[in-house]
């Protein structure tokens, strides 16, 4: 399969889970935005100082700071004749465009979609690996990790975002609600959109994104 591809859905829907399972079948090359931008604020970069009061907030980083970081990384992927898998990036249409700007047009973009009770339940035991190149992702509930607090991918040890607090949550929904939801009908309108049931569990979803992607 040849496709630059995006993965859309809330906090919470299971993108990075299923992003995991995608860049290994299919040998994509993950850019997830949420962690190159808590990866700046650990690392205490000029753009992670500035970056890390919006994300503290759950809201949107500004678009200055964000879009030539990940354009520049999206461009490298093309310029290696490989395809990327978009997570996190677009969150707005602005991003949107400034991606056709580049000249960087997505094949497909994925929308999983969950209930706002399985978002807030999701977000509320999800655990991530604290190894900053992995992206492993897991939940206390439907997602558990084989050795409790340990990575499955690398063995590195898990812990709980700061923005997954109960204090953020609703403020990072009504973000995505008024910022990131315009996008489903943007990419609709190019027939480039796929809706996925992401209430199922974990398996079934890789399953239903597998079945699809297979036909097409
Ligand atoms: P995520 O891990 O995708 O939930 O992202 C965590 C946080 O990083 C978000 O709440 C935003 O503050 C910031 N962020 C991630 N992606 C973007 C983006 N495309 N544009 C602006 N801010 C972003």
């Amino acid at each position: 399969m040849k496709k630059d591809i995006l993965l859309l859905g809330a906090p919470g829907a299971g993108k990075g889970t299923q992003a995991k399972f995608l860049e290994k079948e299919y040998n994509l090359i993950k850019i997830d935005t949420g962690n190159i931008i808590r990866n700046t604020i650990k690392e205490a970069t000029e753009l992670g100082m500035q970056a890390k009061k919006y994300v503290e907030q759950g809201k949107l980083v500004p678009d200055e700071l964000v879009i030539n970081l990940i354009v520049n990384t999206a461009k490298q992927i093309k310029q290696q004749q490989k395809n990327f898998l978009l997570d996190g990036f677009p969150r707005n249409l602005q991003q949107a465009k400034a991606l056709e700007e580049n000249k960087l047009f997505l094949d497909l973009v994925i929308e999983i979609e969950s209930s706002a009770e399985n978002l807030i339940e999701r977000i509320s035991n999800r655990r991530l690996c604290t190894n900053k190149n992995c992206g492993g992702v897991f939940n206390l509930k439907s997602n558990k990790s084989k050795q409790e607090n340990i990575c499955d991918f690398c063995g590195s040890s898990l812990y709980q975002r700061d923005d997954d607090k109960e204090e953020l949550i609703k403020t990072r929904f009504e973000t995505y609600l008024k910022e990131t939801l315009p996008l489903s009908e943007f990419y609709s309108k190019q027939n480039k959109l796929i809706k996925i049931d992401g209430n199922k569990d974990v398996e079934e979803v890789w399953e239903s994104i597998k079945k699809y992607l297979s036909k097409n």
